[in-house]
């Protein structure tokens, strides 16, 4: 059922976050602006720290802004500009930002597809990629990870790896036995799909926008999301005041971007009376998930209770929303 402003929990603005940790993993530098970015920026706005995880450097995306596509300083050194690009998006979020270092697996096309390029994040081996991860959360410390379903919200290869990586490392951060070169351990509590582009809200997008006499964009993705079937959100996070900064974090990726394309067909007084939210879909918890949840952090003690959940042995999952495949 698609939140209306009137059933959507009101956000809570008087409830500080300070201490609290959000690790968000994914797979490009812009699917961090495309994907739980208003909820990013709304939590660091409220005091938790924030960090982007990029598992690869985005060097082969295509420049998709026809503005840009004849460039030739883009042309030059497509992944510094991706670079600077990124750090852009991560300041207009507000949020801290790591590069995993690996590389672009490109997204595949023809028939039969060619096979994935030598060396790229999807082939690598899954113990390097995860020891990377872990790494990075028993460094960070995240109380709740966000990465993508097991389809990877869509199947390019390196969303598909995000997920794999993002499982195996949450499973792998808090086991002493497991990486031990790679820090102290650290079990994150939460582990969240994004489900930003539920089929609901693109469905919800497009008859808004044909109600209001409007062209649009999204009658094929919304057949193209349906085919897939129904996911289970499990929290939906009000943060339509920060939309302005997830469009701010999404056209600073300008060569991914098209400020014409259908990332802004929808007008943004519309969209924030349509879905004033961004959803997840809960996969994995060691504290217990409630119907229907409004905050990422719901559940949770105290930080400092929390942080000695994160560090404790033989804690046992209460909640596990995994689908198998
Ligand atoms: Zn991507």
């Amino acid at each position: 059922m698609p939140p209306t402003p009137e059933s959507a929990p009101a956000p809570d603005t008087g409830q500080r976050r300070d201490g609290f940790r959000l690790l968000a993993v994914h797979a490009h530098p812009d699917d961090e602006s495309s994907k739980g970015a208003a909820a990013s920026a709304m939590y660091v706005a409220d005091g938790a720290r924030v960090c982007v995880v990029s598992c690869t450097g985005g060097e082969r995306g295509d420049v998709l802004n026809e503005a840009l596509k004849d460039d030739p300083h883009i042309q030059r050194d497509i992944a510094q500009v991706r670079r600077d690009e990124m750090a852009a998006a991560a300041a207009a979020l507000g949020v801290e930002h790591v590069w995993l270092g690996f590389v672009d697996s490109g997204l595949p096309e023809g028939d039969p597809l060619p096979p994935l390029p030598e060396g790229c994040f999807a082939l690598e081996p899954i113990s390097v990629t995860t020891e990377a991860l872990v790494r990075v959360i028993r460094e960070f410390r995240p109380h709740v990870v966000t990465t993508y379903d097991e389809h990877g919200g869509y199947p390019h290869p390196d969303h598909i790896m995000t997920h794999t990586v993002s499982m195996s490392a949450f499973a792998a951060a808090g086991d002493p036995a497991a990486y031990p070169h790679a820090g102290q351990p650290w079990q994150p509590l939460k582990l969240y799909y994004n489900q930003t582009h539920s089929g609901g809200r693109i469905r919800a997008f497009h008859e808004a926008l044909l109600a209001e006499g409007l062209d649009s964009p999204y009658g094929e993705w919304v057949e193209h999301i349906e085919r897939r079937g129904q996911r289970h959100v499990t929290t939906r996070v009000p943060c339509a005041e920060f939309f302005a900064a997830r469009d701010r974090a999404l056209l600073a990726h300008a060569t991914q971007v098209d400020p014409e394309g259908s990332w802004f067909k929808m007008p943004r007084e519309l969209e924030r009376s349509v879905w004033p939210t961004e959803d997840f879909e809960a996969a994995l918890s060691y504290v217990p998930i409630i119907e229907v949840e409004d905050d990422l952090f719901a559940g949770l003690p105290s930080v400092a209770e929390a942080d000695e959940m994160a560090t404790r042995q033989g804690l046992t999952l209460v909640f596990d929303g995994r689908v198998a495949v």
